[in-house]
């Protein structure tokens, strides 16, 4: 299977953070411990690096969503991802959950993490994209949508259309127009859902990213393409560097999180080529731009039940 030109775009997402911004394990929580791990076990410009090469080999950019701590500590990696023309967006400063925080505080990280990454540039580099850590605007926090307005951000790619773990918002499948509590429009590129699997296995779940993509075989990860792409709606992929890193540290966990964070790491680098070689792919901004030209007309409904 190859490209066809016709074919929907569909949107490349890299969550660029390291293997201890894992969110809820007692062993890292402590932002304090992550300059010793940092130092002792940093894998996030090697498997960035490692990203960015695959990128390149299927001619394909992307959007990074970069956390403000990274680029902090990493500015050459910031310039490495910018030089190389990808997207650049924000997941956080602190990578704490949105719906953990009051506004005022959100506000502040936001603002942080926009001057650390264009610090980490070194020059102006347009950041219009926000993803939330763990998609945490969850029912009750859309005043974060606000937020990002009024930090000058243009798009969100936080919704998580299904339960989880942390987040789930029953909002539109695919990417719309949403209306905010202030009453201004955001458009919104929510992860990717679909029905997977065969008769009473059939589930409708993520697909294209982090332990979904990890876990799932390649044959159900192109039925979820496919089933998505019928309905005009692009996937949207979203890895960490650590997804790809099968030597990366592993701290103990509940065995059912152990299993979701670690499972099928060393096949997530065979399980991207296939799908930058099957499918078109971009960054979210260009995904989203028929929306973001809509403008005022917003499409989105917030009031789905979550399935
Ligand atoms: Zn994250």
């Amino acid at each position: 299977m190859a490209p066809d030109n016709r074919e929907l775009l569909h949107a490349l997402s890299f969550d660029i953070e390291d293997w201890f911004h894992i969110v809820e394990v007692k062993a890292v929580e402590d932002p304090a411990q992550w300059p010793r791990l940092s130092a002792e076990s940093s894998l996030v410009e090697r498997y960035t690096d490692l990203i960015l090469r695959l990128c390149d080999e299927g001619k394909a950019k992307a959007t990074f969503f970069i956390l403000g701590w990274i680029a902090e500590r990493h500015p050459a990696l910031v310039k490495r991802i910018a030089d190389a023309g990808h997207e650049i967006g924000t997941h956080s400063f602190w990578h704490r959950k949105v719906y953990e925080l009051t506004p005022e505080e959100f506000s502040r990280d936001i603002a942080h993490s926009l001057a650390a990454i264009r610090a980490g540039a070194g020059r102006e580099v347009p950041i219009e994209g926000f993803r939330a850590p763990s998609f945490s605007i969850t029912p009750g926090t859309e005043w974060a949508f606000d937020v990002l307005l009024d930090l000058g951000l243009t798009y969100d790619a936080s919704l998580f259309p299904a339960s989880r773990g942390h987040g789930g918002y029953a909002c539109a499948r695919g990417p719309h127009v949403l209306r905010t509590p202030k009453g201004r429009t955001l458009p919104e590129l929510p992860m990717s859902v679909a029905p997977i699997g065969m008769g009473p296995l059939r589930k409708t779940m993520c697909y294209s990213g982090g332990g979904y993509l990890r876990l799932l075989p390649p044959s159900l990860i192109e039925q979820g393409v496919a089933s998505e792409s019928r309905a005009g709606r692009s996937t949207v992929v979203y890895l960490h560097p650590r997804d790809f890193a099968p030597d990366g540290p592993r701290v103990r966990m509940p065995p059912h999180r152990y299993f979701k964070c670690y499972v099928g790491v060393a096949g997530t680098e065979d399980k991207l080529r296939r799908l930058l070689r099957n499918h078109r792919w971009g960054p979210c901004r260009e995904v989203l731009d028929p929306w973001i030209r809509s403008g005022d007309r917003p499409g989105g409904v917030l009031s789905e039940p979550i399935q």
